[in-house]
């Protein structure tokens, strides 16, 4: 066989290769005069070790060999490793402290303009990470921080640290993201999770389930560190990409300035329309729809509180605590029986027995698990236990002259973007009944609303908390489109446009900002839902009086479904999302309506 150093062929070429990853690992325990530029004549004994493991050879031979092929090991670039080089650190160089994965920080140099460092630094230290990667599962690695002593600033693998302000390197994204402590995710599997939550609306905890069966690498035996279980680690890890004070002030800040998207235009949306007398005006609608989806939110009476829940067990915002002492009958002020929702009235006893019997029925069981647990089991994003839920259907309950209460439901009207009155307590029914409703769950903020353009982006988001009333539609639209950077839309496209004309004519001063704006209905409402004898619809909303928005062939020249279809797409987070606090949740949505931009080709 032939031999090169007294090795074989495919000996040398591991020796060499492992030795090409490890360059950093032999500078870091030079002294710091070294020039890095020059192999040191001695390897550390730990390396030794692994090598003469790894090759299958004599310890004693390492350093000869090393003292023979250093300047070429020396100018060679860091190898790509394979399975089995991969793996001979994994039996041999990991128990060593050894890594074939080094985070950097992207330079030896202090990148301080104003700092007069001109060599490489050399303060140095030196941590354990975890890295989440794509194909190569769960890898221990060595996390490097730089220290410039002369103008104190801390450079770290992704981000700088000076006068406690930590800075993240903006030139670009780098390979591997810093989630927590000593865990990074590299950026290809983010943009897989994130490509996954997009198309096939997987959440981080499925996501980590994912990762764990089949991309970990991980076997019982060869975890990198006891203490690791890369399911729990890549949960919380991808928690923390974005922190929750960061959640919020991005939160605040589209509410401030808008989406980005907010003056987006292509050619699929926006269309320059010829008049007669030659004058050119740019046509770009925008349309609006909403989506039953919601979060726990404080279920005080009349629906009018937005303060947040302190988690999600509670039915009351910490204002409206109080409620929780009170009996569950909407009407009824009586301070409960311990222990129960209800006050000692034997009505009210009796109505919650039956609500929560109810409740019990199979029926409602096998839907209400149908609908939310199959998907997300456990779900991880849940931020804490889910109660028995209001709002799926409605409920009530109707008294009889004898006194008799018997308890009704129907299914919940949802979106239907105008005003419905509340089932009013007192009123009678035809046959005489007494109506009363109780409220003994939580209570979810009502639906979703977007503004979309005709491509598909999204240009605004809101929760409606209450009702998808034609007013907070309205209010909606106008702070959407009050922002620096927005256009003022000139068309108003929603199915029961024409509630909110009504409402703008009806009530000019309050929605001045309207008066220029016009409200068409979309087409299928309008052929089918309004109908030919609604005639403020024919007069004001007909589409067919609108021909900058009608194409040659007479039809829609915008795709005024998009609203909708997005909505499809949007009501797919609904079990995602249902268990999230406002917070997370607006974070999360706000997210998603950003980053379809391309699924829709624009
Ligand atoms: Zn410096
Ligand atoms: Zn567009
Ligand atoms: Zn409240
Ligand atoms: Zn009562
Ligand atoms: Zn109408």
């Amino acid at each position: 066989m032939i031999k090169f150093a007294g090795l074989s062929v495919p000996q040398l070429a591991l020796f060499t290769r492992l030795l090409s990853v490890l360059k950093n690992d032999i500078l870091l325990v030079q002294p710091a005069c070294l020039s890095a530029t020059e192999a040191p004549a001695a390897l550390p004994p730990s390396i030794v070790e692994f090598l003469s493991h790894a090759v299958g050879i004599d310890q004693e031979r390492v350093p000869v060999l090393w003292k023979e092929l250093k300047s070429e090991v020396w100018a060679m670039e860091p190898a790509t490793l394979g399975g089995v080089e991969e793996d001979m650190f994994r039996k041999h160089g990991w128990k060593r402290g050894l890594t074939s994965l080094m985070l950097y920080p992207p330079s030896h140099f202090c990148l301080n303009t104003a700092c007069s460092r001109q060599t490489t630094l050399k303060d140095c230290k030196t941590r354990q990470a975890v890295v989440y990667t794509l194909d190569k599962g769960v890898m221990p690695a060595h996390a490097i921080q730089l220290h410039c002593p002369q103008c104190n600033t801390t450079y770290f693998p992704d981000y700088y640290v000076n006068s406690s302000l930590r800075t993240y390197y903006c030139d670009s994204v780098p390979d591997y993201l810093h989630v927590g402590a000593h865990q990074f995710i590299e950026t290809k599997l983010v943009s897989l999770w994130t490509s996954l939550l997009l198309v096939a609306w997987v959440s981080a905890s499925n996501f980590s389930r994912v990762y764990d069966m089949a991309l970990s690498g991980q076997t019982e035996h060869d975890s990198p560190r006891e203490d690791v279980t890369s399911l729990l680690f890549l949960i919380r890890a991808s928690k923390r990409i974005v922190t929750r004070p960061r959640w919020k002030r991005r939160n605040k800040d589209i509410v401030a300035n808008g989406q980005d998207a907010i003056d987006h235009a292509c050619d699929t949306c926006l269309r320059t329309c010829v008049y007669e007398d030659g004058e050119e005006v740019d046509v770009q609608p925008i349309i609006s729809d909403g989506l039953s989806m919601g979060h726990p939110r404080c279920g005080v009476p009349g629906g009018g509180c937005t303060k947040p829940l302190a988690n999600n067990r509670k039915r009351f915002c910490n204002d409206h605590a109080s409620f929780e002492k009170k009996c569950a009958v909407t009407t009824c002020y009586k301070e409960i029986v311990p222990e129960t929702k209800s006050c000692d009235d034997p009505v009210h006893v009796e109505m919650e027995r039956q609500h929560y019997a109810r409740g019990k029925a199979a029926f409602t069981l096998t839907e209400r698990l149908q609908r939310h647990r199959q998907a997300h089991p456990a779900n991880d994003d849940d931020e804490g236990l889910p109660e028995i839920e209001e709002g799926e259907d409605v409920e009530w309950f109707e008294q009889d002259a004898g006194g008799n209460v018997k308890i009704r439901s129907g299914t919940n009207p949802g979106s239907v973007g105008i005003d419905d009155d509340p089932l009013c307590e007192a009123s009678k029914s035809p046959e005489g009944n007494r109506k009363l409703t109780a409220q003994y769950g939580r209570v979810r903020s009502h639906s979703e609303q977007i503004l979309v353009r005709s491509c598909g982006v999204v240009v605004g988001r809101a929760t409606m908390h209450h009702a998808e009333a034609v007013s907070n539609l309205l209010y909606f639209t106008q702070e959407a489109f009050s922002v620096p950077r927005a256009h003022k839309p000139d068309f108003l496209i929603y199915d029961t446009a024409c509630d909110a004309q009504r409402q703008v004519l009806t009530h000019p001063e309050q929605w001045s900002w309207f008066r220029d704006v016009k409200f068409p209905v979309d087409v299928f409402h309008f052929l089918n839902k309004h109908g030919i004898y609604h005639e403020f619809c024919q007069e004001w909303c007909n589409p067919a009086d609108f021909p900058e928005l009608l194409g040659p062939d007479g039809r829609w020249f915008f795709n005024t479904s998009i609203a909708e279809q997005t909505n499809v797409w949007l009501g797919g987070y609904h079990s995602i999302v249902r268990e999230m606090l406002p917070v997370k949740y607006d974070f999360l949505l706000d997210e998603l309506v950003r980053l379809p931009k391309h699924l829709y080709h624009c």
